[in-house]
């Protein structure tokens, strides 16, 4: 890509699967196959604005891979949706779930609107004329393509595209499994908001309990005592500071599109996000210092940076002054190709998006399976756990002539809920994937970083299932 060239993130990827392509034994057409975006349906539609005028909305939804089904991933609302992005993202989704093992194929969903410069309302209005488009031409429903949240969306969103669904499909059974990341009154799981940033902890923590890698990288084992930045304080920065800080972390920087803050003593994200309601800015937050720009936190000296917010952020020209130790990629393609290339050279770890912050779609197939089974995690096993844990505390107490305290009382009777379900299916995944990517990449000397080894696994897993359903002897 020359200089004078627009940055094409499907390009990035498609470059980073190239990468990996050479360490698998695929025919060319195979990886053709499975590189291709099988469905583009890019849409536009009318919607009145609250002062009477008509505006025409650009959408798009996209079906990167039918190797499984259903197709699964976000809707994003931003200015910046464009069909290369959305074709990136739905590619970055097909590898995802690849990974983590969850049977899904690869789609992601965007209208081209700023959700700050449109009223509730309105919102509402363009969410549900765009998932009646959708039903219109087969682009979503519980077995064919199920959307979720993503970049300017949440679980209000997902409220919005399941009623209307609904509403268009009586009587089908099944149809609040048409989307995820719902309201836990709408069918929704619990557990899913805070999935990605949870998952995002799980794969660094299980990284920095490897003491070879931590030793390449000058760092003691485990997570208490580094520092982190954060880039972007939205539902996955948000999480992803929280759970770093709650296990011993320090959050020295944190980084939201108006500017940067930074404190060597640690900041609290819950105070961070208070303030920013109070006066609309994180900057001027008690005790830290503003950055002159909100791109400079990704330039602090600190363990583990993460940027959670969206791609093309860390590229050839400022990645050769990023100073992180670890990179931990919680948004979709925060770094390019190039950057890849500088931070080899460097030293610095990447742990890559797609395997890392596929929490949340791990957590959306949790609840996906939920809606197919009609019954709440935990209904069925919570009490009988509950009462077999009790005869067992109760005869070990009675062998030993001891008595259990309290506190470990309660956690060992605690039978579990659908919470602590969801949770631990989440971190089990996780730490998983971490060491299959791992094993793959130590397993061969030429792999030059995690990213590639991830693709390697992807790849070689869609292209086993494609020969499973008897396409590809
Ligand atoms: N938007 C999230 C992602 O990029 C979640 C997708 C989903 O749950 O389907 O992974």
């Amino acid at each position: 890509m020359s200089a004078q060239q627009p940055y094409s993130f499907f390009h990035s990827v498609e470059k980073s699967f190239d990468k990996a392509a050479k360490f698998t034994k695929w025919d060319l057409g195979i990886l053709e196959q499975i590189k291709a975006c099988n469905s583009v349906y890019q849409m536009r539609f009318p919607v009145k604005r609250d002062d009477g005028s008509i505006e025409v909305i650009e959408a798009y939804r996209v079906q990167h891979s039918h190797h499984k089904a259903p197709c699964k991933g976000g809707i994003r609302f931003s200015d910046e949706v464009n069909q290369d992005e959305v074709m990136a993202l739905a590619s970055l989704m097909t590898y995802k779930c690849a990974i983590v093992n969850v049977p899904f194929g690869g789609g992601k969903g965007g209208i081209k609107i700023n959700p700050r410069k449109y009223s509730e309302y309105e919102l509402e209005k363009i969410t549900r004329r765009y998932t009646s488009e959708l039903v219109k031409k087969n682009f979503i429903g519980p077995g064919i393509d199920v959307p979720a949240p993503d970049y300017g969306t949440g679980s209000r969103e997902m409220a919005w595209i399941v009623d209307t669904y609904a509403s268009l499909k009586p009587g089908d059974i099944d149809a609040v499994g048409c989307v995820t990341g719902k309201p836990v009154s709408q069918g929704g799981v619990r557990g899913r908001t805070e999935a990605t940033g949870l998952g995002v902890f799980f794969g660094i923590r299980e990284v920095c309990n490897m003491p070879d890698v931590m030793a390449k990288q000058g760092l003691t084992v485990g997570i208490e005592g580094k520092t982190v930045v954060v880039q972007g304080m939205g539902n996955v920065g948000f999480y992803c500071a929280k759970f770093f800080r709650e296990h011993g972390a320090k959050v020295i920087g944190i980084a939201e599109y108006e500017g940067a803050i930074f404190n060597a003593n640690g900041l609290h994200e819950e105070e961070v996000v208070k303030h920013r309601k109070a006066t609309g800015s994180i900057l001027n937050f008690p005790g830290a210092t503003n950055l002159v720009k909100n791109t400079d936190a990704l330039e602090l000296e600190c363990d583990i940076l993460i940027p959670a917010a969206l791609e093309n952020v860390i590229n050839a020209e400022n990645a050769p002054r990023v100073k992180a130790k670890i990179i931990g990629e919680a948004a979709n393609g925060p770094c390019t190709p190039e950057a890849d290339d500088v931070f080899a050279q460097k030293g610095i770890l990447c742990v890559p998006d797609m395997y890392l912050n596929a929490g949340g779609v791990t957590v959306s197939y949790f609840e996906w399976l939920k809606n197919l089974s009609h019954v709440r995690y935990g209904r069925m096993e919570k009490r009988f756990t509950e009462n077999l844990n009790s005869r067992i505390l109760g005869q070990i107490e009675e062998l030993s002539g001891k008595k259990v305290n309290e506190v470990e009382r309660t956690f060992i009777m605690h039978g579990p809920d659908e919470v602590d379900l969801v949770h631990s299916g989440l971190e089990e995944t996780m730490i998983g994937a971490t060491r299959e990517i791992m094993d793959i990449w130590m397993s061969n000397p030429e792999i030059p970083d995690m990213r590639t080894a991830a693709y390697v696994s992807a790849i070689n897993k869609v292209a086993n299932s494609y020969s499973e359903l008897g396409i590809f002897p």
